[in-house]
């Protein structure tokens, strides 16, 4: 058999579904038949996806949305691949695409911020005047971001409203740009600023994926990697001058390895080589490596007792340093 090439989709778009129900059902059944994997949120105000599969399969999904008249000019992000990027098929209904939290929701379809393409927004990065917001998570911000980029300190999206509240005096009178993955977040994000009042609002059309992928700005001021939410979790975007901004959690040396804490219940996105991995037993603190289920104890063949034994030592090493 010759080698397959795979692709990884990414695509959102907010349009009216009338039965997001009945929708989420046939669109997980032509999912399954043609075999892509994924992970699909469907909900009245439009549709976020991202998909891997073989060219042929991605090829079909894409045939299948441009059928529709609602996804007929639906733009696709495409990346190669070299196989599968998700493990299994989700399509899942939620009441909003983004969850802002709002107390009166509305449709970006009505109001958005002002659309930059890579070379817009490049020369708006480099503008005195501008303040950048980073509308994604922190985990995503500590493993790569825009230069001079702000991290409003937030544990998820939904708080974003509030931290701009709180924080109006450093946005009076300022150009602000705001940019995410893919744009889905963001096109929320500088509706809900513009319905504000904030007069001078841009996005980051297409997000950092497209950025990354622009000959002539070629991923400048980006630096890191791009976070993302599948199996190849960090991507490549600045060609010309990156740096490496990820620290790792243990030694706060240079690093763009993820793992997860080693706590089922912490489950928490930590930066870490692989001597780091090996040294604190995957996990994130203390109380997280002597979690009676820890992943990574148990996979390693620990039992509970050499556990907090290792853990033991090494709060000795660590008061010693
Ligand atoms: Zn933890």
């Amino acid at each position: 058999m010759e080698n397959q090439k795979y692709q990884v989709l990414l695509y959102y778009k907010y349009v009216n579904i009338e039965d997001p129900e009945a929708y989420m059902q046939e669109h997980l059944a032509f999912c399954k038949s043609i075999g892509v994997l994924g992970r699909i949120l469907i909900a009245k105000e439009g549709i976020n996806g991202t998909l891997s599969g073989t060219v042929e399969q991605t090829q079909a999904y894409m045939d299948y949305m441009h059928a529709d008249p609602r996804f007929a000019d639906l733009f696709f992000k495409i990346d190669e691949s070299d196989g599968h990027a998700f493990r299994k098929m989700h399509v899942r209904v939620k009441p909003e695409l983004v969850n802002l939290s709002l107390e009166e929701d509305f449709s970006p379809t009505e109001v958005t911020g002002k659309y930059l393409t890579p070379e817009e927004w490049l020369e708006a990065l480099k503008d005195p005047n501008t303040v950048v917001l980073d509308a994604r998570n922190d985990y995503e911000y500590d493993l790569g971001h825009f230069r001079g980029a702000i991290k409003p300190d937030i544990r998820a999206f939904r708080e974003l409203p509030g931290w701009v509240k709180k924080n109006k005096e450093l946005l009076a009178g300022k150009r602000i740009i705001t940019y995410c993955t893919g744009g889905v977040r963001c096109e929320k994000f500088s509706g809900w600023l513009v319905k504000e009042g904030f007069e001078d609002v841009g996005q980051l059309h297409g997000g950092i994926h497209t950025y990354g992928r622009d000959q002539l700005t070629q991923g400048q001021l980006w630096d890191g990697k791009m976070y993302v939410f599948d199996e190849r979790i960090a991507v490549e975007i600045n060609k010309v001058d990156k740096q490496v901004v990820g620290r790792d959690h243990f030694t706060g040396e240079p690093c763009e390895r993820y793992i997860n804490c080693g706590n089922p219940e912490c489950n928490k996105q930590i930066l870490a080589s692989e001597a780091s991995e090996e040294k604190f037993m995957g996990s994130c603190c203390d109380e997280c490596r002597t979690h009676p289920r820890n992943r990574w104890v148990i996979s390693h063949g620990f039992s509970m007792e050499d556990a907090r034994r290792r853990n033991e030592e090494l709060k000795l090493a660590t008061a010693k340093a």
